[in-house]
């Protein structure tokens, strides 16, 4: 039961409150929240003390109170409010509202008309309640859907959202852009679903997405997309499902990105290894001739001296037989060598172990300076020695051996150009440490230009050199288990050294 006011009145209301007007009152004045009452033609009747103390009372006249409604929204709440008095009907209506303190705070004013028996508007009673908390937290929430809309749209990825029986309810900016859409009208997504995919992927997409939707697991393929211009690129794409409470799937979450550029690169790596195999295969096939000739070579211009020397003993008058012969022993001699060295060169590149004898290496190092006394002599080089008396014999190819050796040895000799005072070579042997020896060729000359590429196959400075020695010694040393490197000196020259493991 309530009267005009609005005032509820039961039995037990009556008990404790016989004066009822009073006790209205005080509940009026004490209500949190603005109470009050116009006439029929818009002047107060009563304001509550809340009411005043915000206001800061004054401000009452007919119509005044307009003036502390904030600019913004005055003319709105004037014609809601002519409105109302015009046709009687409430109004409901929410705008800011200024204190005495100068401030303006939000509120939400609602009133109704009181009428009398013939139903003629006598009065207007009214709330006005402060909605400023309220609205600051809509505010807070509009901006932040904002933000977030927009993040959506700047992910670098392309993002949708499905209901769980798979239908497209939202796309991305980016995404209506890659696909040609109209952004608002989502539901285009659905037309175009089915030519999106690539032919060859569609069956594959559709088959797994179907599957995913049904079972719940996490959805992840790779397919390609057809773009707005016409073209098909290569996307990664993603989709989970967002589960509430109980676990029922509300919604999948998906997104892709494009990675053609990545599909295209690998793509072209793959390219390039095999193209680099291929290359690597005539690598060592041309790796295995040149070495064939730069070894060969010294046989071939040896027959072909001592076939020349032949020829003549045997063409001098009178032919001289005997010599005839020694040359063609010589030549015999030559040509076995030639197939020796093939054989070694076939045998090394095929990674053939050769019949190893077990060497002094110090002895091997003489042998070689003896065979090349020679060419020492001649750049009128100084040999210094450093062997270990004890150094360990080792088990190696002697011949393959020496070819390193000589190798080093007139690498260092042809590093110290004629005009270099210094002109020595030190030839070193240790046991570097238990199992190995070590040997070292040092020279004074003027040092690696290009360490790093000394060990490529034909890199050569100088102007008749074929580039095919260190490689071949390094091959020669690792076929023996050890290790060949090559460094400049502190100030002058370099140093080759080797290691070998011991019989
Ligand atoms: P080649 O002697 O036919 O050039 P190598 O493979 O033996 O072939 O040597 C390759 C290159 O390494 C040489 O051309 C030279 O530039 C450099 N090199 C080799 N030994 C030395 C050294 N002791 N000092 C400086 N440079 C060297």
């Amino acid at each position: 039961m309530s009267n005009d006011n609005g005032l509820t009145k039961d039995a037990s209301f009556r008990e404790i409150a016989p004066d009822c007007a009073e006790l209205a009152l005080d509940l009026l004045e004490n209500i949190p929240g603005h109470v009050w009452s116009m006439d029929s033609a818009g002047r107060f009747i009563y304001r509550n003390r809340s009411m005043d103390a915000y206001f800061g009372g004054g401000l009452f006249d007919h119509g005044a109170w307009l003036e502390c409604v904030h600019s913004d929204d005055r003319r709105y709440v004037a014609n809601s409010w002519q409105q109302s008095m015009e046709t009687g009907e409430p109004f409901d209506n929410a705008h800011r509202l200024r204190g005495f303190d100068g401030e303006f705070r939000w509120f939400r004013a609602s009133g109704r008309p009181s009428r009398d028996a013939r139903a003629r508007v006598t009065a207007w009673h009214g709330q006005t309640i402060d909605i400023e908390h309220q609205k600051k937290a809509e505010e807070n929430l509009r901006a932040r859907s904002v933000e977030l809309s927009l993040l959506v749209d700047m992910v670098p990825s392309n993002l949708w959202r499905l209901t769980p029986d798979g239908t497209t309810t939202l796309v991305n900016r980016r995404m209506a852009d890659y696909l040609g859409l109209d952004l608002p009208n989502v539901s285009d997504i659905a037309s175009v679903m089915d030519t999106i995919f690539h032919p060859d992927d569609a069956d594959a997409v559709y088959a797994e997405l179907t599957r995913c939707l049904a079972t719940g697991e996490r959805f992840s393929m790779r397919y390609r997309l057809l773009r707005a211009d016409g073209v098909y690129r290569w996307m990664s794409g993603r989709a989970e499902p967002l589960r509430d409470q109980d676990g029922t799937i509300v919604q999948w979450f998906g997104l892709c990105h494009d990675i053609e550029d990545q599909v295209q690169t690998t793509a072209a790596l793959r390219r390039s290894a095999e193209k680099l195999a291929r290359a690597t295969q005539a690598a060592n096939l041309s790796q295995l001739s040149a070495s064939i000739a730069h070894e060969v070579n010294q046989p071939l211009a040896a027959i072909a001296t001592d076939t020349d020397a032949c020829l003549r003993w045997l063409s001098a008058d009178p032919p001289n037989v005997e010599r005839g012969k020694l040359a063609a022993r010589r030549i015999t001699q030559d040509v076995v060598a030639a197939t020796e060295v093939i054989s070694r060169i076939r045998a090394l590149f095929q990674h053939e172990p050769q019949a190893r004898t077990v060497e002094d290496v110090n002895r091997l190092i003489h042998e070689v300076l003896d065979l090349m006394s020679d060419e020492i002599v001649a750049t009128t080089t100084r040999i210094d020695m450093d062997l270990d008396v004890h150094l360990p014999p080792v088990s190696l190819d002697r011949v393959q051996v020496q070819q390193v050796l000589v190798n080093l040895i007139r690498n260092g000799i042809q590093a110290m150009d004629a005009t270099n005072p210094l002109r020595s070579l030190k030839i070193m042997s240790s046991s570097e440490r238990p199992g190995t020896i070590r040997i070292s060729v040092e020279d004074a000359g003027n040092g690696f230009k290009d360490p790093e590429r000394v060990f490529e196959p034909f890199f050569t400075t100088k102007s008749n050199g074929m580039g095919m020695g260190l490689p071949i010694c390094r091959s020669i040393v690792e076929a023996h288990g050890g290790r060949l490197w090559v460094a400049n000196n502190g100030t002058i020259g370099a140093t080759v050294a080797f290691t070998l493991p011991v019989a």
